[in-house]
């Protein structure tokens, strides 16, 4: 099913999202961890895309097998690792195992080697994708402003061109302040861009994963989760515990204000998206 028939047809929105293994390792664990993760029933299962495009493969193979559980996959592509031919074939698998549905996604420039230059912008990819066949294609957004933007209005000027090449919703970066979000969407409305955003919300269950992740993406870290990893982080099941409270607070939070569409970054962790989803079962049911 498209994503974009799911979010018109329903008022709150949860799905997650999975990456595949490393180049060399087997599918078998990353199929266990699709089965769990779809039977917790979520609108619909990510499956990201390797940075240099060598896991292609897994990401279509792990996107198929959420589909044959019966739950929508949103299968990632990048331009970095893209030209007209591997894109043209890529998306010839995904159609031929009924995936409908790709987030479109520049990716990060790589390190030591020339990156591919034939969709400069996710926007020229979302634009190619649409023209090569019958997708859903989403994009990413980012409610901080992206790293390299000059300003966060420059950056949601950048989105308004996505959303016109054929973006048919947008993916938030992680945050953990929804105030950000908040002002974002604000921003982001003004602009005339009616297109759903579904909000990221990373589960912070270890202190590690916390350092890893923010310093990556630049995301603003609140005093109060500061203070969590710090009295919690060298405590693992204290830690997971907190991790979840503070991501399912921060969801009701986004609910209660009309943000009604999440995506749990579930890390390959169904049993913390499980609890997350439990938390929030009567919610969710409104
Ligand atoms: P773009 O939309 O191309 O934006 C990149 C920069 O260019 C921004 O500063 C933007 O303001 C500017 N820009 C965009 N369009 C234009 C334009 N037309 N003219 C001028 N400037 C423009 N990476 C992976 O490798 N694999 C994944 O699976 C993956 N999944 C992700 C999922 C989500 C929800 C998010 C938020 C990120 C994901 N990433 C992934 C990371 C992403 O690839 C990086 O953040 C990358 O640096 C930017 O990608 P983008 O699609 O936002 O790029």
């Amino acid at each position: 099913m498209k994503i974009s028939d799911i979010l018109k047809q329903k008022e709150i929105t949860i799905s997650c999202e999975i990456f595949p293994p490393k180049l060399g390792t087997e599918l078998e664990q990353s199929r266990r961890i699709v089965s769990e993760m779809a039977a917790l029933k979520p609108d619909f299962i990510s499956v990201t895309y390797g940075a240099a495009g060598s896991t292609a493969g897994f990401t279509a193979e792990l996107a198929e097998a959420v589909e044959s559980c019966g739950i929508a996959s949103l299968a990632h592509v990048t331009c970095v690792s893209s030209d007209r031919e591997s894109l043209t074939d890529y998306l010839a698998s995904l159609k031929e195992n009924g995936i409908e549905n790709v987030l479109a996604l520049r990716g990060d420039m790589p390190q030591g080697r020339e990156p591919k230059r034939v969709y400069p912008h996710a926007s020229d990819l979302a634009a190619e994708i649409k023209s090569m066949g019958d997708f859903c294609v989403g994009g990413a957004c980012y409610p901080e402003g992206h790293p390299e933007a000059t300003s966060v209005s420059a950056d949601i000027d950048a989105l308004k061109i996505k959303a016109e090449s054929g973006c048919e919703f947008f993916t938030t970066q992680m945050f953990f302040d929804n105030d950000i979000m908040y002002s974002f969407m604000t921003k982001f409305q003004r602009k005339g861009i009616n297109i759903p955003v579904i909000a990221g919300i990373m589960p912070i269950t270890n202190a590690r994963q916390l350092q890893r992740s923010a310093s990556l993406s630049g995301t603003t870290v609140p005093r109060r989760l500061r203070e969590i990893v710090e009295r919690f982080g060298d405590k693992p099941s204290a830690m997971r515990q907190a991790g979840i409270a503070f991501a399912t607070e921060q969801i009701i939070d986004l609910i209660a204000n009309g943000v009604n569409n999440i995506h749990i970054y579930a890390m390959n962790k169904p049993d913390v998206a499980a609890e997350i989803l439990d938390n929030i079962s009567e919610i969710r049911g409104i």
